[in-house]
């Protein structure tokens, strides 16, 4: 079953990457990291959803999501490139397991961050941050999501990690085991993975070679 609701906004936030601001349908509960499935609701475009992680925070009065658009796909994501305020939109049931246990490192992969979004949105607002730390593997520096928003939020324990450019001050490559073990710390137990497969297969070999037992590793494949 779904709600329909309208778009409130719809913003670029990069080239290629939107901020899609919708009403709250009314009794929607999930909890940060959660995601749901929407629909277009317009002809040929109804019966066609898709999933997307909510970052806005469940107490708001709106609901958020930041979704990276694939043009050639011709999919979803293409046609969201066209809403407009008032267009509508059907949102159906939360889902996901993805949720915070504790301090840790949070590996994100591209569109893969918005989980964490959410997640280190809503220990900001307990002030419970704490020693967490963010890797952020992207191609691009243009293609970093919100870059000024995470250095703001966690300073020092933000690491961009860029495979395709080589800038001073960000790491170059793909995330490594080296690069995790250089911010390990005792009290970061927690290790939460999310982003394209590859790059999540890649990752979770790396902590098996670190020896990090899987109830520590916290993961949603995009
Ligand atoms: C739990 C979960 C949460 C997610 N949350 C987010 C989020 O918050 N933000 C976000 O940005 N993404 C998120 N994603 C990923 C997001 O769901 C996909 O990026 C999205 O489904 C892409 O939709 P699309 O219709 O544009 O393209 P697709 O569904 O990828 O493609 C539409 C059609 O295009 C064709 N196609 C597929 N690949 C290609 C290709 N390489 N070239 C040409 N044509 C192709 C296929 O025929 C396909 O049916 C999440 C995924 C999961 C599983």
């Amino acid at each position: 079953m779904s709600t329909i609701v309208k778009v409130k906004s719809v913003e670029h936030l990069t080239h290629d990457v939107i901020h899609l601001t919708l009403e709250k349908p009314e009794g929607l509960v999930y909890t940060p990291g959660q995601a749901v499935d929407i629909s277009i609701n317009k002809p040929c475009w109804e019966d066609k959803k898709t999933c997307f992680t909510f970052v806005s925070l469940p107490e708001e009065n709106q609901i958020e999501f930041v979704i990276k658009t694939y043009p050639s796909h011709q999919g979803i994501t293409n046609e969201l490139l066209s809403v407009k305020p008032g267009d509508e939109i059907s949102v159906y049931k939360p889902f996901g397991d993805i949720h915070f246990k504790g301090e840790g490192i949070f590996i994100a992969g591209g569109a893969g961050i918005t989980p964490f979004l959410a997640i280190l949105k809503d220990l900001k607002k307990q002030n419970n941050l704490g020693k967490n730390k963010l890797i952020f593997a992207n191609r691009s520096k243009a293609d970093i999501i919100m870059e000024n928003h995470f250095n703001d939020l966690l300073g020092e324990k933000f690491i961009n990690i860029l495979s395709d450019e080589e800038l001073e001050g960000y790491e170059h490559g793909y995330v490594s085991q080296e690069l995790i073990q250089k911010h390990q710390e005792p009290t970061l137990k927690f290790y939460y993975l999310c982003g394209p497969p590859p790059m999540m297969n890649a990752v979770e070999k790396h902590l098996a070679a670190l020896g990090i037992p899987a109830e520590y590793i916290v993961k949603e494949g995009f």
